[in-house]
């Protein structure tokens, strides 16, 4: 397989004409934050002449990421205080994170695990068999998140052995996925890397992010085919960005894109409270109206449910749109239902 080229620093973004040449000191300081990758099949989708570029805003760096406001966290999602062990996060009870690498194909603007991705830390094979030990040691864990980083930066070969590993573990039924690499490097996912998913006996899915339509490719929607063609249910994720998906039209653009490639849209993310990313961040009430707009516009398919990872590792709310509303009281209790023009229903209070 040959190797993707990837622009790694501000200069090179420049040379691609990416970034403004008078740009490239002050994105250096950034770039010396937070991991920086764009490979060129993401690159390829760019277009100089849209002012609201979606892969300009989510992958080229931005002088505001180095304004971080009071109320942003280094981890946002409370990861270490539910990690029992290193590369583990046992959040919910029926299952775990198990982080893989720190490595990703792209480095999202928005990602909430900023501060640690990036990091060239070499595996750990101690760690990682002290982490599976983890999983082997709790019967309740049910399902394995493999995330990071991205997982499926790995090669085919330690994929395989991760999976080997949690196929020999009784307890755990299902193995999900969670990755870039299909959107950001689609030529990487080859049918050895497909056939490397999947944990025998298990059930493997594989959680796709994407944002907007275009990142959706001739080579990518191919990338997620052959996984869908493998037996492999696909999901996807979402983050909503502001300038980047968050109107009526875009959010419909990407569903209708992801169901079009067989990805069940599962998430919409109300992006995290990650250092440096509030020009990125949309505000609830926005969510709450797309997710409504979403409701009258398009089929049941391709609606995600609108979440909020809370802040602290409470885990996750759902956070869209209410559609029912208990009124009046004792007696004259009822419900009032809203229907997807904005119409109101009585509905009766018992059974
Ligand atoms: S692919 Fe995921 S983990 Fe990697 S930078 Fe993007 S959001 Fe963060």
């Amino acid at each position: 397989m040959a190797k993707t080229q990837t622009l790694r620093s501000p200069a090179q973004l420049s040379d691609r004409g990416l970034v403004p040449a008078d740009r490239v000191g002050a994105l250096n300081e950034v770039a010396a934050r937070y991991a920086v990758a764009l490979p060129a099949p993401l690159a390829a989708l760019t277009d100089r002449a849209d002012p609201r570029d979606p892969i300009v805003r989510q992958f080229v760096p931005d002088a505001r990421e180095l304004e971080t406001q009071p109320h942003e966290l280094t981890d946002p999602i409370g990861d270490d205080a539910h990690s029992p062990v290193p590369g583990i996060v046992h959040r919910y009870p029926d299952r775990v994170l198990l982080k893989l690498t720190q490595i990703c194909a792209v480095y999202c603007r928005f990602c909430f695990r900023r501060e640690t991705v990036g990091k060239p830390v070499a595996p750990d094979r101690a760690a990682l068999e002290a982490a599976l030990d983890y999983i082997r040691g709790h019967a309740e864990i049910w399902e394995v998140i493999l995330t990071g980083g991205d997982p499926l930066v790995l090669s085919a070969r330690r994929l395989r052995e991760v999976m080997k590993a949690l196929a020999a573990i009784d307890h755990v039924k299902v193995v999900r996925i969670h990755t870039r690499v299909p959107i950001a490097d689609p030529a990487q996912i080859t049918p050895e890397l497909v056939r490397a998913m999947k944990a025998s006996g298990k059930a493997t899915y594989v959680a796709v992010h994407v944002n907007h339509a275009r990142e959706l490719s001739d080579a990518a929607r191919a990338a997620c085919a052959r996984m869908a063609d493998a037996g492999i249910p696909l999901l996807g994720q979402s983050v909503l960005l502001a300038g980047v998906n968050d109107t009526a039209d875009a959010l419909r653009d990407l569903m209708r894109a992801l169901v079009e490639c067989r990805i069940k849209p599962y998430y919409l993310h109300h992006a995290d409270l990650a250092p440096g990313t509030a020009h990125l961040r949309a505000d609830i009430e926005t969510g709450q109206e797309l997710m409504r707009e979403l409701r009258g516009r398009v089929s049941g398919l391709c609606q995600p449910t609108y979440v909020l990872d809370i802040p602290g590792g409470h885990g996750k709310s759902p956070i869209g749109p209410d559609y029912l509303e208990r009124v009046g009281s004792n007696g004259s209790a009822h419900y009032m239902i809203e229907d997807f023009n904005g119409r109101r229903h009585d509905y009766p209070p018992r059974r």
